[in-house]
């Protein structure tokens, strides 16, 4: 029995998929108690385990488990938040299947623990309870740190800056906080309620955040250093990168980013009763294989769509997205045309109709370790297409980088610090997340506030 329970892997309820694609609300439905408990008891409890240090912010995976185990849910969940200000978020988006999932000793011989589902278990139980628990706090030191963006990168600096008795300001350009998690990530994969309830904890620190506050244009890096200790700058990388093929700028071409920041945080899916219009399309192509695709195409999907098209350059193997995502998606009914290229966009009326693709053929590999696509001469056809969404990447917004002068970027404009500790090349100033990485995921956005913070912590010392 007990060899029997470590082989089967809890599933994840969900809504099924023809009932899914008519709402916006939560694909995957949580574990119930039992579910929970029969999953935690899978865990061997390692003496070593790999679970901690193939996750980039240590959260004590064996430690919270086992407090699941004995049914103690509440203290699950603060033993997450030791680490990690969001466990409601990571246990729904962290890609755990490539990192403490990947290493977790369980998974030798047969499926890891599903360490991500037992972390939003603990979080959604105590969030059910309308409890946030005591934070313990050190007395003020009379030090001050501004935070500049609130996506994981800046919160989590903010979060363990104010448990060490800073007083914490976040200035954030949006008119809600959380960066991607709020006007990126769509409801049906983390409801912005899940995030907020999160954020709620900061408030109760007593971070202070501004919103509607563009640092670069309405305040300026300078005038922050004067009123503030130190200075952190987690603002993304959030401008989107587009395809350079004729026809780009039809009516009805959407970036991703500008696509789901409608849907997400400006609700043009509840329009009329939010005043944010998207056009509405029978056929959807999104360009593009990685997660903003994925959200893309099963955005669409909601909205109406009856035919939703992945285009990708390359085949399945190299498709970026989250296993998962993709699983999700295909029972969702979205086509992917692999191996395909867009060639041009025709349209009617200024409106975008057909997307022209050629097949690609993938020989050798290229600079990023990939296989090259290499167009196949003659294979050109057209996919009928009243809406594209180009979802193939973004890069950094030079708005706040370019505005401080000295501050020292790499050829792409991603800000250079110190790997370590964040520090940039100007004396109280540090950075982290997608401003210096590039696109990257949300825990290790967490990691490198994380990292700063602790580094600030020495600085103001
Ligand atoms: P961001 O989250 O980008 O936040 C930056 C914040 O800074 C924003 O709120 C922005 O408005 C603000 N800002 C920008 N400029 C200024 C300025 N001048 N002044 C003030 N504020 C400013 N990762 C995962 O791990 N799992 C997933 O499933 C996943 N899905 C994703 C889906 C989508 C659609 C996208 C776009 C990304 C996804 N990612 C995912 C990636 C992940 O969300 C990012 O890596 C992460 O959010 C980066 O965090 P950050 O703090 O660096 O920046
Ligand atoms: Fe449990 Fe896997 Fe971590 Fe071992 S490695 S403690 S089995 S989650």
């Amino acid at each position: 029995m007990a060899e029997k329970q470590h082989i089967d892997r809890t599933p994840m309820p969900e809504q099924p998929p023809n009932e899914r694609i008519k709402n916006f609300e939560e694909v995957a439905l949580g574990y119930t108690h039992e579910e929970a408990l029969r999953e935690a008891n899978r865990c061997l409890q390692c003496k070593k385990p790999g679970c901690v240090q193939g996750c980039p912010v240590h959260v004590p995976i064996p430690e919270f488990i086992a407090l699941i185990r004995q049914r103690r849910f509440a203290e699950a969940c603060l033993k997450i938040r030791e680490v990690n200000l969001m466990p409601g978020v990571c246990g729904r988006v962290c890609p755990q299947e490539k990192q403490c999932e990947q290493v977790c000793i369980l998974g030798k011989k047969h499926k890891p623990v599903a360490i991500g589902r037992l972390e939003r278990f603990a979080a959604d139980w105590f969030m059910r309870q309308g409890e946030n628990g005591e934070l313990s706090r050190l007395p003020e030191t009379g030090r001050s740190v501004a935070i500049i963006g609130s996506g994981p990168s800046g919160l989590s600096c903010a979060y363990d800056l104010a448990r060490s008795g800073h007083r914490v300001t976040v200035f954030e350009a949006l008119h809600e906080a959380g960066g991607v998690l709020i006007y990126g990530i769509p409801e049906f994969r983390l409801p912005n309620e899940i995030v907020q309830r999160e954020l709620y904890l900061l408030e109760h620190l007593g971070v202070e955040i501004v919103k509607n506050a563009v640092v670069g244009k309405l305040i300026t890096l300078d005038e922050l250093t004067r009123e503030f200790d130190a200075c952190f700058i987690g603002v993304g990388a959030g401008l989107p990168r587009f395809m350079g093929v004729p026809g780009e700028e039809l009516n009805g071409v959407y970036s991703a980013n500008e696509f789901l920041t409608r849907v997400n945080l400006m609700r043009a899916y509840r329009f009329p009763e939010y005043d944010t219009p998207i056009k509405r399309g029978d056929r959807v192509v999104v360009v593009g294989g990685g997660n903003v695709a994925m959200d893309a195409v099963r955005t669409a999907l909601r909205l109406g769509a009856k035919e939703a098209v992945i285009l990708y350059r390359r085949s399945m193997a190299e498709l970026p997205a989250r296993e998962e995502e993709v699983e999700h998606a295909k029972q969702e009914g979205v086509r992917f045309e692999l191996c395909t290229a867009p060639v041009r966009l025709i349209g009617r009326d200024g409106w975008v109709k057909e997307i022209e693709c050629v097949r690609m053929d993938l020989r050798g590999m290229d600079e990023s370790g990939r296989r090259r696509p290499v167009p196949i001469e003659g294979s050109n056809f057209t996919i009928p297409a009243d809406i594209v969404v180009v979802a193939i990447g973004t890069k950094a917004n030079p708005l706040l980088t370019t505005s401080v002068k000295g501050l020292k970027l790499n050829e792409r404009g991603y800000i250079v610090v110190d790997e370590e500790t964040g520090q940039t090349n100007l004396p109280g100033i540090f950075a982290g997340g997608d401003i210096v990485t590039g696109s990257a995921t949300v825990i290790s956005a967490m990691g490198a506030g994380r990292r700063a913070a602790r580094a600030i912590n020495e600085f103001l010392k």
